[in-house]
Order: C-alpha cells, then structure tokens, then sequence
C-alpha cells in the first residue's frame, strides 16, 4: 500500500500531504504558504529538464581568518544538505532560451555569503556576459558570512562591479528575491536586477526583524519587511507566482531580445495569456463634444476609456512594473513592458482610475515624484535594452501637496526632461485625455507626440488660466476658447504631429476602433525610426523640441 507522508506546514501549522505540497510547487495546499525550496527542486521549477549545467564546482575552502572549527563546520553542512556551498550556478534552458541560473540555498548557513559565494556569484555573472546571456539569480540570505569577517564583506563590493559590467553590456540581469533575503546580500546583488521579482510573503530586508528589534528597542508592525511591504515601497516590481515563474523568466528573456518573430515563438510557448488587469466599465456618453470647453469637460469624465482600455487592442502580454525604488509604487503612473506585433516596447501610462476607490488608489491619475521617478526608471531600462517607448499621457497634471513637495516633485519632473531628451531609442507620446501642464510633459518628450481628437493639453487648467490672468476661475469656458487647448490648435501650433480619431468620441463602443487604429499608427511609427541609430533619433527629438 502506498503510504501517505505528511509534513507539517510551519505558518498554519497544519499537517499536509506532502506529494500534493511538491505537485504545488512547494506551496502550502492548506494557506498557500510558500515552503523553501532545495536548489535541484528550483532548478526543475525554471530549467527545461535536464538542461543545468553546473559551473564553478569544487571551489577550495576559504578561510581567511582561520576561524576555528569553520571549516569542521563547512564539511558538516556539506554532508548534511548534499551541496558544496550556498549558491549553486550554472547555464539552462528555459523554453529553449538560453539562460544562466544562480540559486542560492538557505540551508547552507543560512546562505550566508563568503567568498566561495561571492566568487560563484562574480564568476557566473563575468561568464554570462562573455557569453551574452541573461542571468535569473534566485537570493536568500541571512547576510555575510561572519565566519569569514571583512573578505565577506569585500563580496558585496565585488558581486557588484561584476553586475555593473555585465549591465553595460546591455545584458539583463533579474533576481528573485525568496524566503528569507536580508543583509549584505540585499545591499548588493539581490537589489540590482533590471527586473527584481519576489515570492509572496517572503522576508526581505537589509537589517533583518531581530536585529532592528534589539537596535531600537520596538517591535515592528505586521508585515513589516514582506514582498508585498516592498512592492508598495517601490522596491521591486512585482510578486511572481510559482505557477507562471519559469514563464515570468521566459518573457523577460523575449522582451529583453530584439529580433524578429520575437512575439511568434513566444506565443508557441505559452498556453496562459498574460492579462491586462485593469477592468473596462461601462459607460454611456452623451454628448460627443465639440467646444474647446465641452473637450475639456469630456476628457475629466471619469468613464473616458483609458490607456489601459486601448492598451487590449494594441498590445499583447503587457507585464506592469512597478516602484521607483527609492520610496514607493506611484499607481498613477502604470509602467511595464509588452509586444506590439512581435516588436517588445516599453509603456508607460497615467492612470485616473474609474470608480472612486480607484481613483483615490491612483490619486485621481496626479503623479507623485515617485511616479515620474518609476516612469524614468522604466524608460532608461527600455533604453539600455534598445526597446521603444510608448508613453500615454492623461493627467490634470502633477500633485500639488506637502509629500509631493518633500520629496522633490519639481526635481522630478526636471529630470525626466532632461533625461527624456537624450533617450536614444524611439519616444512616441500619445496624449489620450487631459494633458495638464508640466505633469504631463514630464512623460511627453516625445520624437512625436499625438493627440486624441478630443484630448487637450495646456500650460494650466482654464480655471486657473482665469484666476491668474482675469482674477475669475469662474471664466473658465471662456478661458477654454482663447487658450488654443484643442488638437487642431495644437497641430496648428506644431506642438503635435497627428491626431487619433475617436470615431464619434471616445467611449466603450469606439474603444476597439480607436485601440486598433492606435496599433496600425504605432506600428508605422516604428517602422519610421527602425532605420535610424540611438544618435540620430535622441538628435530628431532635441531637434524637434529646440524649435520652439
Ligand atoms: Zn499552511
């Protein structure tokens, strides 16, 4: 008779089966708690089967600080977990990508890192770049080896140079951050990916919980220092499922290669459909309008479509990601990466929301520093990986308040300016509803930048156009008419290139019609600048705005 194992699940505490825990992923079948896993049990979770080839084995034992009994210790943990050290890296296939795999193991000294760990880490990433290939480095870490003193610390140091290089190779470099990732390894390579994921309810911190207790004498709040703490704190981009990880690193690799039938043989690949998970509401329009003042009332509506409703029709397997990391995820600004016809571009998009818990979610689509600071970030990625931007732009304009000051809105406006105007790969700015000042040019530093027939774009609201220059924010539809806010003005004026028609405005039933004509313009648009190199495109676009 077949015996039933049970294991004992350390957060509900519940015993469980363990064959139906491993055909789970190693995820609790009780409260989804994710249990630590073996390097081989990982390696068969990302890697097509027998594919890893192991590098760097039998590495000499180090102990610079002859610490007695260390290496008693280290022959001990070798013995008991099966694995020579607390990283185990090595080149696989995932999907038939070629793909270079790091693990470290927290059962080995809590895959504290010393300088076989570091050495592995540096060598593997020095390879990868020879080689040209991505590196997916999967950390945990109770921090530096102790044992191993200073040389432990110099690993930090020396783990990132390696990273730097690699990086200005234009190679990717993503890590996954799982149960536990605290200390030295944190304030190095478990923070530098392009791309930093997380398992769900993973502790990640530099100073871990213990420590931070016994420093400042305070316990600290639930869920302090977890994977969701620093999704909302902008520090990583996302909580990536064990069920879609190996297709999460199969994305990241195609979007992060720019070649033909790209998006073909992606899709050969993957049976689930990666979804938008913004949903459309209904709406029902009334009027369509046609005054500059009946525009701008039309673009505040709350149930305008927005870039996430054309974004269905334009673009496949768009993957949001989020943070700046420097402070927090900003939801008004939406930024990620996604095929459009086999072509991976960057997106970036303001957000308003539509009911009002979203709204207030996404601060009623008003960016905070954080938000441009995200958007540049993402931007500067899609350049270091020579993928277009396409930037929708809908804003009132940037938050006007207290944090936002603090923490430097202007500055962060300023940058993107000037760190837009030097982005050598294709900038395409697509202005969907209200483009409200310095807010929404933050994002709109565009080789073109269009204009949805109904959108408008202004230096300020007509309210406060009135209040400063009539002393009357009452007069605002008056205001609306001189300011020349239209599209037609706009393009009369040369402030934008085109104008997306909205087929009777825009609304759930022209969705479809305005995202697919979207699509067969962005499509023409890259073919535009396929041709042309980083130079001569970031020269077109300093060009373009120097003539005003
Ligand atoms: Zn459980």
């Amino acid at each position: 008779m077949e015996q039933v194992v049970e294991i004992k699940c350390p957060k509900c505490k519940k015993m469980v089966n363990r064959d139906l825990v491993v055909r789970k992923k190693y995820v609790c079948s009780e409260c989804g708690y994710y249990f630590r896993v073996k390097v081989n049990n990982r390696i068969r979770m990302v890697a097509d089967p027998k594919t890893f080839t192991p590098w760097f084995e039998d590495m000499p034992v180090c102990n610079p600080l002859k610490y007695e009994g260390y290496e008693e210790k280290l022959a001990e943990t070798r013995e008991k977990t099966g694995t020579d050290e607390a990283v185990t890296v090595g080149q696989c296939k995932v999907f038939g990508e070629d793909a270079v795999l790091g693990i470290c193991e927290s059962r080995f000294l809590m895959g504290s890192m010393g300088h076989v760990v570091g050495e592995k880490v540096t060598r593997m990433i020095e390879k990868a770049t020879e080689l040209k290939l991505p590196v997916f480095l999967f950390c945990c870490s109770g921090g530096a080896r102790m044992q191993e003193g200073i040389i432990s610390l110099m690993q930090m140091a020396k783990t990132s140079a390696a990273i730097k290089k690699h990086s200005e190779a234009g190679l990717l470099y993503c890590t996954i951050l799982t149960d536990p990732t605290t200390g030295g390894v944190t304030a190095s390579f478990a923070m530098l990916g392009d791309v930093i994921m997380a398992e769900p309810g993973a502790l990640i911190g530099f100073a871990g919980p213990r420590v931070i207790e016994q420093t400042i004498g305070q316990k600290l709040p639930e869920g302090f220092q977890t994977s969701e703490f620093l999704l909302e704190h902008g520090f990583i981009d996302g909580i990536v499922l064990r069920e879609n990880l190996k297709k999460t690193i199969y994305f990241l690799i195609k979007t992060h290669q720019c070649r033909e039938g790209n998006y073909a043989d992606f899709q050969k690949n993957l049976d689930v459909h990666f979804q938008l998970n913004e949903i459309m509401k209904e709406r029902s329009w009334l009027d369509i309008p046609r005054t500059a003042w009946e525009k701008v009332k039309a673009v505040r509506q709350v149930d305008r479509p927005a870039a996430t409703d054309y974004m269905q029709y334009i673009f496949d397997f768009f993957v949001e990601a989020h943070g700046d990391r420097y402070y927090r995820d900003d939801a008004a600004i939406v930024g990620g990466v996604a095929f459009v016809d086999g072509q991976p571009v960057t997106v970036i998009a303001d957000i308003k929301g539509k009911d009002f818990k979203e709204c207030q979610k996404r601060n009623f689509g008003m960016p905070m520093p954080e938000g441009y600071r995200k958007a540049l970030r993402l931007m500067k990625q899609a350049e270091k990986f020579n993928r277009p931007i396409i930037s929708f732009v809908n804003t009132s304009g940037a938050f006007c308040g207290i944090e936002a000051e603090e923490r430097g809105q202007g500055e962060a406006i300023a940058r993107n300016l000037l760190e837009m105007s030097s982005l050598k790969v294709p900038v395409l700015c697509i202005l969907i509803g209200e483009g409200g000042s310095g807010g929404a040019l933050a994002t709109a530093v565009g080789n073109e930048v269009w204009m949805m027939e109904n959108a408008t774009y202004s230096i300020l609201s007509p309210e406060g156009f009135a209040s400063i220059l009539w002393k009357d924010s009452n007069k605002a539809k008056e205001a609306s008419e001189v300011m020349n806010i239209t599209a037609e003005d706009l393009k009369r004026l040369g402030v934008i290139e085109q104008i997306i028609p909205e087929f009777g405005g825009a609304d759930k039933k022209s969705v479809e019609s305005i995202g697919g004509y979207m699509k067969e313009q962005i499509k023409l648009f890259l073919e535009r600048y396929s041709g042309m190199s980083g130079e001569e495109i970031a020269e077109q676009r300093y060009q373009r705005f120097r003539a005003f």
